[in-house]
């Protein structure tokens, strides 16, 4: 599974599941470009830590995803720092929960532009570079609501819908070009995220912790168990490997069940 010398742009990789696949990937001797907000200082304590743990070159683009001239740049900068970018791992995500007639209309062109037009403003930048090298892999996390729904989640939903289209289009128009483009669904996936709604839920709901995981968090999950971000970096290194090299153009579930039922 070695992806030794290869190299990889994930964005949204300053936390959560955009970090795990970066580490995954550096852990597999790639060189990384990170992506996403935050704290500087905090971002170059996980860059300089990534580089020195993996001794992979990783590097950090503060491109915002609502910015396309921004997304374009953050390509060439990774092409040129890297001399092509072989893995696309298109990451970077927000949610807003609201019923419809209340939702922000802000709120909603925000998740369209974050969580699916940057899919494919990033493609569209880095795919020229990996027709021409005769290889790439994109890859883009979805999520278990790009196959089911769940109500007052309705710009989510939509944008995910849309990157599950996008995921299957692009695989085709790029199928005799060795590019393999997919996308990992998750259901629930422990992140701080998801950990810091906790202790307000416990107050809001009066609950044990052990409830709220079981009854609200993981209400549709049927393992009643989180996703790890290990085991999305897992499923992202095993996807950009040779050995799948066949595997395109799918949504592969990580859902604990979640849409079987
Ligand atoms: P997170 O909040 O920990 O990470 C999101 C990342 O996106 C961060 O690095 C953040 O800085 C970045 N980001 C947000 N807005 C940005 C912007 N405008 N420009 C650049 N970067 C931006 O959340 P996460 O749970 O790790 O989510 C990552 C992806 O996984 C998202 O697409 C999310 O929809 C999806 N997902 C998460 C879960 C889950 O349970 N956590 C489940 C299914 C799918």
């Amino acid at each position: 599974m070695s992806l030794k010398g290869k190299s990889a742009l994930v964005t949204g990789s300053t936390s959560g599941i955009g970090l795990g696949v970066a580490t995954a990937y550096a852990a597999q001797g790639c060189n990384i470009m990170l992506n996403g907000l935050g704290d500087a200082a905090e971002i170059e304590k996980t860059r300089a830590s990534l580089e020195a743990q993996y001794g992979v070159k990783v590097l950090y683009n503060g491109a915002n995803m609502l910015n396309p001239d921004e997304i374009r740049a953050m390509v060439k900068a990774a092409e040129d720092a890297f001399g092509g970018i072989d893995i696309l791992f298109n990451n970077a995500g927000i949610q807003f929960v609201s019923p419809v007639e209340d939702f922000p209309d802000d709120k909603w062109q925000q998740i369209l532009a974050i969580n699916c037009s940057a899919v494919f403003y990033a493609t569209k930048a880095a795919v020229p570079g990996m027709k021409k090298r005769g290889n790439g892999r994109i890859i883009n996390l979805s999520s278990a609501h790009s196959l089911v729904a769940s109500p007052f989640k309705s710009a989510y939903v939509t944008a995910k819908h849309g990157v599950a289209g996008f995921t299957k289009t692009v695989a085709l128009e790029l199928a005799t070009h060795k590019i393999t483009v997919n996308a990992i669904a998750p259901g629930y996936v422990w992140t701080p995220l998801v950990e810091k709604q906790i202790p307000d839920t416990m107050k809001a709901r009066n609950m044990t912790e052990e409830q709220v995981k079981r009854d609200v968090l993981l209400a549709a999950q049927p393992t009643k168990e989180f996703v790890t971000v290990e085991q999305v970096g897992a499923l992202a290194v095993y996807l950009a490997s040779d050995a799948a090299s066949q595997i395109t153009g799918t949504t592969i579930s990580m859902d604990g069940g979640w849409t079987a039922a």
